[in-house]
């Protein structure tokens, strides 16, 4: 059966990092002089929605501990402006911790991507990360949190920041969920860790945190996302990403194929995006049917940024939507409705546009 530990974290991030690992049986993968990738989810957006940079350095001590020789912290964040990423990582202080830790940080748009082309539920070309691909041993170590469209964003998930900047995006457009899965096909991490520390419920970028302080780890990306679902009220085998996961044969997600050893602790039932959306927006009617998960990501954005300014309270986004005369509609897939209606454009629109559209600041 495939192992999934989970470790209360407390004072002492290192020392549980190291218990996670040996739980989990990974203390026998890393071999003296391997080069290990640490992959966080470090999307820029925000620190609260980061991976913790106690988690990530724990795992380059711990690593350092096994013998290795390079230790890269990498992450290609979310495709945002320059200044914005790079003030997320400052304010981490990420360059900094991390080579106290013994490791170096690495933004992997800085550098080069191995092409792939004609991979099938891939877009017809994308480019990952030269150093993920050629690592001894990838370290997989998302946040806990939710997410508007895979429900949650996990180990199987957090790969897609070994992309180039284009490639986030074509990944909507061609099927997110097919697209990570064929991903996995090929990164493949031998040590996968949720961080759970402080998780992140009601939204992946702006919502509420609840700490839970623990450690989820195994070897299996989708038997530790199994794990870190039920962990938050969701059975795994309704999270439509880790079915198709396991169909592709990538892993088990039936928590009775999985070993699950350590201190599980109580479960906790976390706020998913579309229960905050109806909750802290009683008055907002949404069709989105058809729409992509890039356009619903910008429209939480925008929500988040629009605040106590919206005016708006019909919003249409998705091939399929149906607005009404009030509606503001978003995105290029509703371009027919552009002379009439008030609207947004691009393809995703960014959340800022979408702000300003809901504060009634469009035609
Ligand atoms: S307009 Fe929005 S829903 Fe349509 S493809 Fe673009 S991002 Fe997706």
């Amino acid at each position: 059966m495939t192992r999934v530990s989970i470790t209360t974290v407390g004072n002492d991030a290192v020392a549980a990092f190291a218990l996670a690992m040996e739980r989990s049986g990974c203390d026998d993968v890393i071999s003296r002089g391997d080069r290990v990738v640490i992959k966080p989810n470090w999307n820029g957006v925000n620190v609260q929605s980061s991976t913790s940079v106690r988690a990530v350095e724990a795992a380059c001590r711990w690593a350092r501990d096994q013998g290795a020789g390079d230790v890269i912290v990498g992450e290609g964040p979310v495709p945002l402006a320059r200044e914005r990423v790079d003030a997320s990582f400052k304010e981490m202080d990420a360059e900094a911790r991390v080579a106290a830790a013994g490791a170096r940080f690495v933004n992997f748009d800085d550098e080069e991507h191995v092409i792939f082309r004609g991979k099938p539920d891939l877009p017809e070309e994308i480019g990952i990360a030269r150093l993920a691909l050629e690592a001894d041993v990838i370290i997989n170590l998302p946040l806990l949190k939710v997410h508007s469209c895979c429900l949650t964003t996990l180990c199987v998930k957090n790969l897609k920041g070994c992309l180039r900047p284009e490639d986030k995006m074509a990944f909507h457009r061609v099927g997110l969920l097919p697209a990570v899965v064929a991903l996995n096909q090929i990164v493949r991490p031998a040590i996968n860790v949720i961080d759970a520390i402080d998780a992140m419920e009601g939204d992946h970028s702006h919502g509420g945190i609840v700490h839970l302080d623990r450690l989820i780890a195994g070897r299996n990306p989708v038997a530790v996302d199994a794990v870190g679902c039920a962990q938050i009220g969701l059975d795994p085998t309704d999270v439509p990403l880790l079915r198709l996961a396991s169909e592709a044969g990538l892993g088990v997600h039936g928590l009775d194929e999985i070993d699950v050893v350590g201190a599980p602790g109580e479960p906790r039932q976390f706020e998913l995006v579309q229960d905050h959306l109806a909750r802290k927006y009683p008055d907002l009617t949404i069709d989105e049917s058809g729409a992509c998960s890039a356009c619903r990501a910008s429209l939480m954005d925008g929500l988040y940024i629009a605040g106590k300014t919206r005016q708006v309270n019909s919003i249409a986004l998705g091939s399929d939507a149906k607005p009404q005369p009030e509606t503001l509609v978003l995105g290029k897939c509703l371009r027919e409705y552009w002379p009439t209606h008030r609207h947004i454009k691009g393809c995703p629109p960014s959340g800022h546009a979408v702000a300003q559209g809901l504060a009634g600041e469009v035609p």
